[in-house]
Order: C-alpha cells, then structure tokens, then sequence
C-alpha cells in the first residue's frame, strides 16, 4: 500500500514509482544531545550547536528533501556553505551587551537629543527563517551619560543577528539602551522589508513594515516623540 505504513498523513509524499528522497542525515555524529523534537521520533539528528556538523547535515538533509542530489558537483560544498551563512546570520547569539558597552559609556552633561538613523539592519524572520532588511533609527535623551555612537549600531547588530520577529527586535534594542544609560527617554523606529513577504504569499515588493517602541519621554511627551519622529524622516 503507499504510503508505507507509518508514513500516512505526511505531506508531501511521492507516488509509487519515485523513491522517497532520503530525508533523515546521512549519518549520526557524535554531539551533546539530539535536540528534543528529533528525540521525540527516535531520529537521530545531533543537535550538536552552531559550530558543529549538525547544521551542515541539517542543510545536507534539506537538499534531499528538495529532490536534489547533494554530491552533484554544483551543491558539493552547499551544506558546510549554508552552515557558514547561518552561523554568520545569527551570531548575535553568541554576543551579549555587555560585551559591547564596556568602556563605551561617558558621563556627559549633554541633555539634548541624540539621534543615529538609517542603521542597516539585517535579521532572519524566525517563522520562515528567510531574512528582512532595512534600517532602523534611534534616539535618546541623555541623563548624564552618552554611549559611544558606533555602539547604537552594535547593539542593533547584536539582536538582528538572531531569529527575529521585527516587533521584538525593536523593542530589544530600546530596552537594552535604556539599561545600559538609564536615559530620559528612548525611541526607535524599525522599517523592513520582509522576503516572506516579498518572495512568497502576497508578493508586495514594495510593502515595508515599520515598529517603533518608545520609553520614557518618548512615550509620555508627544512634543519629544514628534521632534524625534521629524528628525528622522528629514
Ligand atoms: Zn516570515
């Protein structure tokens, strides 16, 4: 009968006649531990961290699934390459703040706004793991400390090199600035363009989608927020 037994109910199965892609890795590698969901089907994937082969084995098995042969000569380095990319692609894991602000907060007693925009963002949507672009702008009002500029740029780089919702990142970036300065007030502004939008779905290239988180002034005095918001838009 096709499907096999205990292969009912998956999608995406072939008909009789063309073989099932072998889909699980090839091999089992020694690693820390399966992750939990593969533990669950009694498969053997090793959930061996960023810097082992799992991921390269991980992308060796997408290639199956695809219906591609990994050893054709143009897919040859693919998995260990795609590895690299990703690991690249969320390397705000491994980063954390602190990391970045030692040494990079001065007492200053500058009370006007400070503002960075058009920062390059690039992040990987965490629902269909392909990326958003864009650019965010950010702005505080000091309360006896400023941060280094380039600063504003490695905090975002840290949470946008991560799976990401562009919600959360927002709102991360603004809270990690007001803990590290305590400011008066803090805003930022988000606008991306998301390739689960764009590649896929209702195809809207030219769609942005754009968050803001404000905190303190910025959310209670309408006069900073809208200074802040005219700032960045000239
Ligand atoms: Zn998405």
């Amino acid at each position: 009968p096709w499907p096999p037994r205990g292969l009912r109910g998956t999608r995406g199965i072939r008909g009789p006649g063309a073989p099932l892609p072998p889909c699980l890795p090839p091999q089992e590698g020694p690693g820390p531990r399966p992750c939990a969901m593969e533990r669950g089907r009694g498969r053997s994937v090793q959930h061996n961290g960023p810097g082992g082969p799992g991921l390269a084995a991980a992308y060796d098995s997408v290639l199956r699934c695809l219906g591609e042969d990994p050893n054709r000569q143009g897919l040859l380095g693919t998995p260990s390459r795609a590895a690299a990319a990703m690991r690249f692609f969320t390397k705000g894991y491994r980063e954390t703040i602190a990391d970045v602000l030692n040494d990079a907060i001065f007492d200053e007693d500058h009370d006007e706004m400070v503002i960075v925009k058009d920062i390059d963002m690039f992040s990987i949507c965490e629902h269909h793991l392909v990326p958003f672009i864009g650019k965010v702008h950010i702005g505080y009002l000091p309360n006896k400390q400023v941060l280094g500029l380039s600063k504003l740029a490695r905090i975002v780089e840290i949470y946008s090199r991560r799976l990401q919702v562009q919600e959360r990142l927002t709102k991360q970036i603004a809270v990690a600035i007001t803990e590290a300065l305590k400011p008066a007030g803090v805003g930022v502004v988000v606008e991306a363009t998301h390739m689960c939008m764009v590649m896929r779905g209702v195809q809207k290239m030219n769609s942005k989608t754009v968050t803001s988180t404000m905190l303190g002034v910025f959310r209670e005095d309408p006069k900073t927020r809208e200074e802040f918001l005219t700032l960045i838009r000239s």
